[in-house]
């Protein structure tokens, strides 16, 4: 059986990212990683379903049991990937993906020369606050805070392997879905058909 192939998608936080993957999870065959934070949850969010919500010490205690794929300090919070389910899940030949940042992004494309990286970009800076504040979960300082952390993430984009804007819902879902879809097929992940065939015959 051939390993599942590891994705990370990292946008600039209000860039709707988490709609874009909520339906392409509606699919069924790839794991999301929950990740591990401290940031307090948002109205709505719950505990083990869209995080692991920790104390700083708890998070710490990760980090020194090698706990964690990699982590990031982003907006005075921690933000990690919890190692042994994405391990697990890989080990038995399903995709996964990680929603992370960008630093946290470049330390997994380092350990995992293998992984398949996506950046998504906002239409433009002025959409990104507009849709930011239409959230309306953050206050005036959080969402300052974050549009100047997004100009930062942008400067990344171009160490991804893909990237793609979120313009209309649908076509970001498509693009994904068809970037997804097209690593699938790479040779590497499907080579075992051929023997699979020829023994079939
Ligand atoms: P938010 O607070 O808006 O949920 O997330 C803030 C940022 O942290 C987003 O860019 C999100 O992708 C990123 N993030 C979420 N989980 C992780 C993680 O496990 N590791 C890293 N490095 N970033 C994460």
């Amino acid at each position: 059986m051939s390993k599942g192939v590891l994705f990370i998608v990292s946008a600039p936080s209000g860039c709707g990212k988490g709609t874009i993957l909520a339906e392409i999870l509606k699919s069924g065959n790839i794991y999301y990683s929950i990740s591990a934070t401290t940031r307090s949850p948002r109205p709505g969010e719950v505990n083990g379903v869209n995080y692991h919500f920790i104390s700083k010490e708890e998070f710490e205690e990760l980090i020194e049991n090698n706990g964690v794929l990699e982590y990031a300090s982003y907006c005075d919070n921690y933000y990690g990937t919890p190692r042994k389910p994405v391990e697990d899940m890989l080990n038995e030949g399903k995709h996964v993906i990680l929603e992370i940042e960008v630093q946290g992004a470049l330390k997994v494309m380092q350990k995992c020369p293998d992984a398949v990286s996506v950046f998504i970009l906002p239409p433009s800076m002025k959409e990104l606050e507009r849709r930011l504040r239409k959230r309306g979960t953050e206050d005036n300082d959080v969402i300052k805070k974050r549009l100047s952390q997004a100009e930062d993430e942008i400067k990344y984009a171009e160490n991804y392997d893909y990237i793609m804007v979120n313009c209309e819902l649908e076509k970001a879902v498509n693009d994904l879905a068809a970037i997804i879809r097209a690593e699938e097929l790479k040779k590497e992940n499907t080579i075992n058909l051929i023997d699979e065939v020829l023994c079939n015959a």
